[in-house]
């Protein structure tokens, strides 16, 4: 499969990927749905307009009727996509007035929010990452808690902080506890990034029916990026006895590319095997994990590039996207196009795939060095966290391209 747009060897925008983003055009404040391809954003408005996509679905400023259009939906828009985008298509290839209207590089567009995001969900999936925290907070020997194995955690986010890579991050202001004396207010001190996949969901389900977990791809529309930002000497002196609150709530950055499970689907694989095995309603056949490579960097304030500090992969989780979506849903809870659940901190069986500095520091007893001569324990005022992932095989590159925030001085 071939384009007649060049695409740079390494790029992660060939014409197998085809992700779905929301841009405004230089000198326009106007959002509209694209795709990417190579280093283009192709307005998918445009084309639509030109009468080259039947559907009406990127009329407005967000993917949201995209995704609740469904499974059906994607797959023909695809394939209109990756035809009109191939080098045997002239539709496009010689319509040059239409091209100059549709086609914008990449460096001259800015990425916004993809998807109004009515609910957000993040589920805490990744076994090691899980061992890692129970060994540190609680006991080694016990380390996950008796549900655990049977069911997969999560806790209600916050959606109206979720914002697009780019967007810088304020050091939260919360009150923490010092190991002697009373609780105290200020700036946190130990913030962290996690290192996780989030799912946007389609069409969804109504009140009361839950998603079989067969079902459950229809239901998920693709892939982002996602810095779960958390604040953990917050986090340690709230979160009992109900969990992650203000520790979690201040931002959560997304990557601005959302990758389907339809340009996915070569990298499908198993997840881990799962003893004791899950209830029914949690037993889906097939494989329904994804080999996605992924990794974060540190790029320290003035540092020209990112030092890289964790390499984990998306295999590595427990609990699969299909099993996480009928557990959501399972007792009847709606889901909306344009939910994101995401996947909690993808951590993996070595040090160097811990995907979080909570995990990387070991709670602050290692410290990480950085090429400036520069070492983190925690995330400084100044820094830079990017995150990537990609999936490749055979001369096959999917890819997501990046999710970066700065963190600021808090402003208190
Ligand atoms: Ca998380």
């Amino acid at each position: 499969m071939t384009s007649f747009v060049e695409i740079p060897a390494g790029s992660d925008f060939p014409l197998e990927n085809l992700p779905y983003g929301v841009f405004t055009p230089a000198g326009s404040d106007q959002p509209r749905p694209g795709t990417a391809i190579g280093e283009w954003v192709v307005d998918l408005r445009a084309l639509q307009e030109a009468g080259l996509l039947e559907t009406d679905v990127f009329d407005g400023p967000t993917l949201n009727a995209f995704m609740a259009a469904g499974r059906p939906v994607w797959k023909a828009v695809r394939s209109q996509l990756q035809s009109l985008l191939s080098d045997d298509n002239s539709t496009l290839r010689d319509n040059e007035a239409l091209r100059a209207g549709a086609f914008h590089h990449q460096a001259h567009v800015r990425m916004v929010m993809p998807v109004d995001i009515g609910d957000y969900t993040d589920f805490y999936s990744s076994r090691e990452h899980a061992t890692n925290v129970g060994t540190m907070f609680r006991d080694p020997d016990n380390a996950l808690l008796p549900n655990w194995l049977h069911l997969p955690v999560g806790y209600h986010g916050r959606a109206s902080s979720v914002v697009v890579s780019g967007t810088d991050v304020h050091r939260p202001m919360g009150q923490t506890k010092p190991a002697e004396g009373p609780p105290v207010f200020g700036p946190c001190r130990l913030l962290d990034f996690e290192l996780e996949l989030g799912f946007f969901t389609g069409p969804g389900n109504d009140l009361g029916s839950p998603i079989p977990i067969e079902e459950a791809t229809d239901h998920i529309f693709g892939f982002v990026l996602v810095n779960d930002w958390s604040a953990r000497d917050i986090q340690k002196w709230e979160y009992v006895p109900l969990g992650p609150f203000l520790a979690k709530n201040f931002a959560t950055s997304i990557s601005p590319w959302i990758v389907t499970l339809d340009a996915l689907e070569p990298f499908r694989c198993a997840s881990p095997s799962q003893e004791p095995t899950p209830l029914p309603y949690l037993q889906g056949s097939g494989d329904r994990s994804y080999d996605i490579g992924l990794e974060v960097g540190i790029q320290p304030e003035g540092a020209d590039t990112d030092d890289v500090v964790c390499r984990s992969n998306f295999k590595y989780m427990y609990w699969n996207i299909s099993q996480q979506l009928a557990h959501h849903s399972v007792t009847g809870c709606n889901i909306r196009p344009g939910d994101l659940l995401a996947s909690g901190t993808i951590s993996g069986p070595d040090k160097g795939s811990y995907g979080s500095m909570l995990e990387l520091s070991w709670r602050g007893q290692n410290s990480i060095p950085l090429s400036d001569g520069s070492e983190r324990k925690f995330i400084q005022d100044g820094d830079t966290v990017v995150m990537r992932g990609a999936a490749e095989k055979d001369g096959l590159r999917i890819g997501f391209g990046e999710c970066r925030g700065k963190v600021l001085p808090s402003l208190g």
